[in-house]
């Protein structure tokens, strides 16, 4: 180990890469930082765009504030007076099959209903759906050694229509991922947690104050800054170029790494530099062919980690070109509905200033691990699924104000089973070398805060001190 590290890089320019710039500087201010971003924005896939009145997220729109990365950054760079919260009505989703449209029962923590109520009023689980989701705390806990999918793991506590037609939506909205290969343990370990703990986890959640309190979605955790995701990157790369020591190269693909005993040296563009710490922020398939001549194993542990691709077509519309007015912030599409749009977000329902006041700006979802096939079409192409979905959950008149594609492809990496440990092998080898660390949203998780975290984690151990959990 290099035990006075003095410059460092990062590669990668998202928000997982600026986070762990961010942190470097506030843990060491002496220290010299290098961002190397290939393309020519920061930000990754966190983008904003203005169209006219519309602004729009080419891809995250919100992030939550519990856990509180993303907050206590935005605190730090004096931006948290301009988050904005959901608007206080129109607080509900919807799940859409057929032409119809379903409220997403009241009560739900995620996958787990915490009042009666709702479940038995609604019109979207038959008799015998009900009763089997709602009896969960009489199944009895399996005895599984190891990971479990989420499909397995839904089906066995509440019964395969629930799973159907509400849990599989749901955790599709969030993962984008296929249900049958999404790790429990990864990404739903509290609920393993509870199974084990309470028998149940309509018993686990009762016991929650926190849980007790949802309403389908954690709508009051939402946050976006008013100008828009963007604006938490333009604030935090424009603040770390005032720093002094701090260096962030647009247009610059780094190809290779190569390690001496006490310096990271990298091939930029076609240019070597060298460098005593080293911060990997790029997806792991990126990491994977970059670090190959570095450390194999790690490399191919790396290029396990699968990703999904998907489509979002942004939509902006007159009030009045809807059939019937939509008071929710959108609607998810079971895949039994066999449609090819995994959600609709009415994103101006949600937050303020997305668009004039006899406006709406909605964003429609297509692709995710069970149909990335079709990120691939053209904007024609879906913007005729986008277009022909919404006319048949909300009714549509005319032509839209304007109409455009976003395409993530690869861009969602998949906790498929046995993530947790191949994660733990990965970073085993990671410690190995002298001031390294992997950051980013293919270990431990992909939302925004989790990114953040990363960042910030990556930081310290670069630093050679513990990570903000420990
Ligand atoms: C469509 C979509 C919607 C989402 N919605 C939400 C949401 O609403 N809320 C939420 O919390 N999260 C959401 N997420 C997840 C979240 O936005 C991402 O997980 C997160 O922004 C990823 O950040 P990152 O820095 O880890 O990776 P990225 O943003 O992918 O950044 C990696 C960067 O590395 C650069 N790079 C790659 N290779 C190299 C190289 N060789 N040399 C130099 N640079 C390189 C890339 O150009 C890129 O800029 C969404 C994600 C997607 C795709």
């Amino acid at each position: 180990m290099n035990h006075d590290p003095k410059t460092f890089t990062i590669i990668g320019g998202g928000i997982s890469g600026l986070s762990a710039a961010w942190y470097l500087k506030k843990l060491r201010p002496n220290a010299q930082v290098t961002v190397f971003e290939s393309s020519d924005k920061m930000g990754g896939v966190l983008q904003t765009v203005r169209v006219g009145d519309f602004l729009i997220e080419q891809a995250a729109d919100m992030f939550v504030a519990r856990p509180n990365f993303a907050l206590e950054l935005c605190r730090e760079l004096g931006i948290d007076a301009e988050l904005l919260t959901t608007k206080p009505v129109e607080e509900r989703a919807f799940i859409g099959i057929g032409d119809q449209l379903y409220p997403v029962p009241q009560g739900l923590s995620m996958m787990v209903p915490t009042r009666e109520q709702p479940i038995l009023e609604t019109n979207l689980l038959t008799a015998a759906g009900k009763q089997r989701f709602l009896s969960e705390d009489q199944i009895a806990p399996a005895e599984i050694d190891g990971d479990e999918s989420l499909k397995s793991f839904a089906v066995r506590r509440f019964g395969v229509e629930a799973y159907e037609k509400i849990i599989q939506p749901m955790v599709s909205g969030i993962y984008t991922a296929d249900p049958e290969k999404l790790s429990m343990r990864a990404t739903m370990k509290r609920f393993v947690d509870m199974e084990k703990t309470h028998g149940s986890l309509i018993a686990g959640t009762a016991s929650s104050a926190e849980d007790q309190a949802a309403r389908g979605a954690r709508y009051d955790l939402f946050r976006a800054p008013q100008e828009g995701i963007g604006q938490l990157i333009s604030s935090l790369s424009d603040t770390l170029s005032q720093l002094q020591g701090v260096t962030i190269a647009l247009n610059s693909p780094v190809s290779s790494i190569a390690k001496s005993d006490q310096q990271w040296t990298l091939d930029v563009d076609g240019n070597s530099q060298s460098f005593d710490g080293l911060i990997v922020a790029t997806g792991a398939d990126a990491a994977s062919q970059m670090l190959v001549s570095v450390d194999s194993q790690l490399s191919s542990l790396l290029t396990g980690i699968e990703t999904a691709s998907s489509a979002i077509v942004a939509i902006g519309l007159k009030k009045n070109q809807l059939k019937k007015p939509f008071d929710g912030f959108g609607i998810i599409y079971p895949h039994i509905d066999g449609g090819q749009v995994i959600a609709i977000s009415f994103s101006s329902n949600k937050f303020s200033g997305r668009c004039g006041d006899d406006e709406l700006l909605i964003r429609v979802f297509i692709g995710g691990a069970l149909q990335s096939e079709l990120v691939d079409l053209d904007d024609e192409a879906l913007f005729e699924i986008a277009l022909a979905q919404l006319d048949k959950s909300v009714g549509l008149k005319g032509q839209p104000i304007f109409k455009r594609v976003f395409r993530w492809r690869n861009c969602m990496p998949q906790y498929h089973l046995g993530h947790v440990e191949r994660v733990e092998q990965i970073e085993s080898l990671v410690k190995a070398h002298t001031n390294f660390a992997l950051a980013g949203n293919s270990y431990h998780g992909v939302g925004i805060p989790a990114c953040v975290e990363s960042g910030k984690n990556a930081a310290l151990s670069v630093l050679g001190k513990g990570s903000s959990s420990t």
